[in-house]
């Protein structure tokens, strides 16, 4: 089962909410009450909740304006996340993209502040810090300016895998290549990261030395992320295909599919014309399994594969990096890869896997990658 819950579609993007958001509008009711009671606290979380989706659509809008598709928004405990197919890399789009989720919160702020000076002037009160726990509109309003401020401070943080930390490469990304901002900025993060340890030690807030915590490790695995990304992007398809893989006739029963598969490790088999050399589909595991399951032993292995129009096709002058993106992109486990019109073999992530790590353990990856320790 999928632990999120889908609540709508706002400029064709899913907003889903995961359901472990429910234990946190139980605290906010518990918490953000006050003397007006839960239901007043959950209103208010809410709120802050709907201020933090507005983060994630400004950054989803400023991908889309650089063509780039947003699969989902999920709300979590901890926040939101816009997924998007892929990171822009160029150093002003990520900028943009990085900076768009803050700046919502920072417009929000510039527009809360006269709308509660005047809310309070025509009601008599004074702006205080006291109005925050008020409940009623103005308090809500109050509540709602410093988590917008809070959540634009928070998340200028220049560490990954906070928005600063993007907005920190993309900056050093017009002076230097992606790679080596990418091992700066991973730097200038674990940096901060150990002095805000140090300030929770000090202090001991827990919460802030788990954030600490959360910031060193997140921001290793967005310097190795991008280290792999450029062992990967210097390796062609042709280099990762299986020499002399096995291929099926279309002809071939599931029961002769099914002993091949049991001695043969090969994860994926080609069925091809017998005339033509081209692909007609593609007979998982799975598929056969399944096939199996259904006692189906003596169909056509064509009848049960996964159909050709539904793999996706490659160059055989592809990178890595661009097979990895593209089965991102799909459902498909495999790429048919072709040189010109000819099919020349599939590939999965496995194949990428196992490129990679085979240049991990020679040595490339360490030259290029930056290491902890
Ligand atoms: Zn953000």
């Amino acid at each position: 089962m999928s632990w999120s819950l889908k609540l709508g579609r706002i400029f064709g993007i899913d907003i889903k909410v995961h359901l472990t958001f429910l234990l946190i509008l139980i605290w906010g009711a518990l918490n953000y009450g006050g003397s007006a009671g839960p239901l007043y606290g959950v209103v208010v979380t809410l709120a802050l909740f709907s201020l933090v989706l507005l983060h994630e659509l400004g950054h989803s809008l400023a991908a889309m304006g650089y063509g780039i598709p947003v699969k989902d928004i999920t709300l979590l405990p901890i926040g939101g996340v816009a997924r998007l197919e892929r990171m822009p890399e160029k150093p002003l789009h990520e900028l943009v993209v990085a900076l768009a989720g803050p700046l919502v919160n920072v417009i929000l702020a510039v527009v809360l502040l006269p709308v509660i000076t005047v809310l309070a002037v025509l009601q008599g009160e004074a702006v205080t810090l006291g109005m925050l726990t008020q409940p009623g509109l103005l308090g809500l309003l109050a509540f709602l300016l410093t988590a917008n401020i809070s959540l634009a401070v928070f998340n200028m943080i220049p560490a990954f895998p906070l928005d600063g930390g993007r907005v920190l490469r993309a900056t050093l990304g017009f002076f230097t290549d992606y790679q080596r901002a990418t091992q700066a900025a991973v730097i200038v993060g674990r940096v901060l990261a150990v002095g805000l340890g140090l300030v929770a030690i000090y202090t001991g807030q827990i919460f802030l030395a788990l954030i600490a915590v959360f910031i060193f490790f997140a921001g290793g695995q967005e310097g190795q992320a991008v280290a792999a990304r450029g062992v990967l992007r210097r390796v062609r398809v042709a280099q990762a295909l299986t020499p002399h893989a096995v291929a099926l006739s279309p002809e071939a029963t599931v029961g002769q599919v099914a002993s091949l598969m049991m001695t043969n490790r090969q994860p994926d088999f080609p069925v091809l014309d017998p005339a033509t050399g081209q692909l007609l589909g593609v007979a998982s595991h799975r598929s056969v399994a399944q096939a199996m399951e259904q006692g189906r032993w003596r169909s056509r292995i064509a009848d049960v594969m996964q159909q050709a129009r539904h793999v996706p096709t490659i160059a055989l002058t592809a990178t890595l990096d661009e097979v990895q993106d593209k089965l991102a992109q799909t459902s498909s486990r495999v790429i048919a890869v072709y040189d010109g019109l000819h099919f020349r073999g599939l590939v999965s992530l496995e194949d990428v896997y196992r490129v990679f790590q085979f240049l991990s353990r020679s040595g490339s990856v360490g030259r290029i990658g930056w290491q902890a320790g």
